[in-house]
């Protein structure tokens, strides 16, 4: 789903503040009633401004009209809490202006945004729950124990955890972006100018770059952490360029040398090395960068392994951080933990395949069975509009 922001400069105040009452009535309640919306907007123009709004946002798809439900009611969209979100970080001056849409998974969307100095920034868009239709049968009973916007929640799950292990593990000096803001089911952060490692057609050293990643996923493991998703869209190559000694000796020219330095991202799945399943998840992140590295730079590590039973033993060792409790102190609870991993399990098994689920800058517009079913008639409102540049300024 795209992330549309034609209509934010025309929103009026006391169409946010309807919002926002969509919003704060749909913690309780899957469709939210009219008169709810009416009691917690509570505009000075009494309930006609009410309405007025509420047909105004439903016109522009940031609100579902539901029609079968037993009482008159609203739902908010995706499209309407993108805008909150935008909203939020707009007014705490952390995003002035929505760009172009660089990458597009099942469970994302990425955007390009500058701050108010115009620094190219990137926001985040978690979208859990939208389940194609093909398996939308399979992933009802589970969707039924949480009413109330289970997307809605899940996806704020997603982007918090993401927030929490990003802040967490760039105190530690790894290499990730650097987290800049939260909200909602977003998260901003800094723009790598890299490559996924995906689209690196060469290296000149593989060797190096494999142990380097290797290292990683080993001292990770050393705070207590797995990915749980170490694969080649999640790991960005960034090329610099150092000066190159000059070897007059050998006849070479002196000049620039490139460097490529791994940044990670996408932490929504990371486990614990005390997870139940951890040694099938240590053991599928060090597989995946080993079958890359043999198909595409025909690398073959010798040695066997690494194996968990030796990562384990080093877990807190050297001082090390245990960074999977201090994010479960940071208040990602062990019970969102175990909420988001129910629905990332069942999101993975409602792939067809492994591949290409990954968010690329070149995959195509969702399908439509992708849409996200929850969004109902609200979706066909959205526009198909290549993203402009919009500003995100609001006049509330
Ligand atoms: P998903 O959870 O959908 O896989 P990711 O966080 O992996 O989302 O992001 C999807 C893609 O967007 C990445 O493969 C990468 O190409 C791009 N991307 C994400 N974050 C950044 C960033 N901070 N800087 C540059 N590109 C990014
Ligand atoms: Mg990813």
């Amino acid at each position: 789903m795209k992330l549309d922001t034609k209509a934010m400069r025309h929103l009026t105040s006391e169409d946010w503040r309807v919002l926002t009452a969509v919003e704060m009535g749909s913690k309780n309640h899957e469709i939210v009633p009219t008169s709810l919306i009416e009691k917690i907007a509570r505009l000075r123009g009494g309930n006609s401004g009410v309405h007025k709004s509420i047909s105004n946002l439903a016109k522009n798809g940031l609100i579902g009209r539901i029609k079968e439900a037993k009482y008159d009611g609203y739902r908010l969209t995706y499209g309407g809490l993108d805008y909150l979100a935008l909203h939020t970080y707009s007014s705490r001056k952390e995003v002035y202006s929505v760009g172009s849409r660089i990458g597009v998974g099942k469970e994302s969307d990425i955007m390009m945004v500058a701050d108010e100095k115009g620094r190219q920034i990137v926001l985040k868009i978690h979208r859990l729950g939208r389940i194609s239709f093909r398996t939308v049968k399979t992933n009802r009973d589970y969707l039924k124990k949480r009413q109330g916007g289970s997307w809605m929640y899940l996806s704020r799950l997603s982007a918090m955890k993401e927030y929490a292990f990003m802040q967490a593990l760039a105190d530690e000096g790894f290499p990730v972006p650097e987290p800049i803001a939260q909200s909602r089911h977003t998260v901003v952060m800094a723009f790598i100018d890299s490559y996924p490692l995906r689209q690196i057609a060469a290296v000149p050293d593989p060797a190096n770059l494999y142990a380097e990643l290797i290292a990683l996923i080993l001292r990770l493991a050393q705070h207590g952490l797995i990915h749980g998703d170490f694969n080649e869209f999640n790991i960005l190559i960034k090329e610099e360029k150092v000066a190159r000694e000059d070897k007059s000796n050998t006849g070479a020219e002196a000049g620039e040398a490139v460097t490529l330095t791994p940044i990670v991202i996408d932490f929504p799945q990371m486990v614990s090395m005390d997870h139940q399943n951890a040694e099938m998840y240590f053991d599928r992140d060090v597989n995946c960068v080993k079958r890359f590295f043999e198909r595409k730079f025909h690398f073959i590590d010798t040695p066997p392994g690494p194996f968990y039973k030796d990562a384990k033993k080093t877990v807190g060792k050297d001082g090390a951080k245990r960074i999977d409790i201090a994010v479960e102190a940071s208040g990602f609870t062990k019970k969102m933990a175990k909420d988001l991993e129910a629905a990332i399990r069942e999101q993975a098994g409602s792939k067809d395949d492994d591949n290409g689920e990954e968010g690329s800058s070149d995959d195509k517009e969702d399908s439509e069975d992708d849409e996200d079913f929850e969004n109902g008639d609200a979706e066909d409102a959205r526009s198909d509009d290549d993203a402009q540049s919009t500003e995100a300024e609001q006049n509330t």
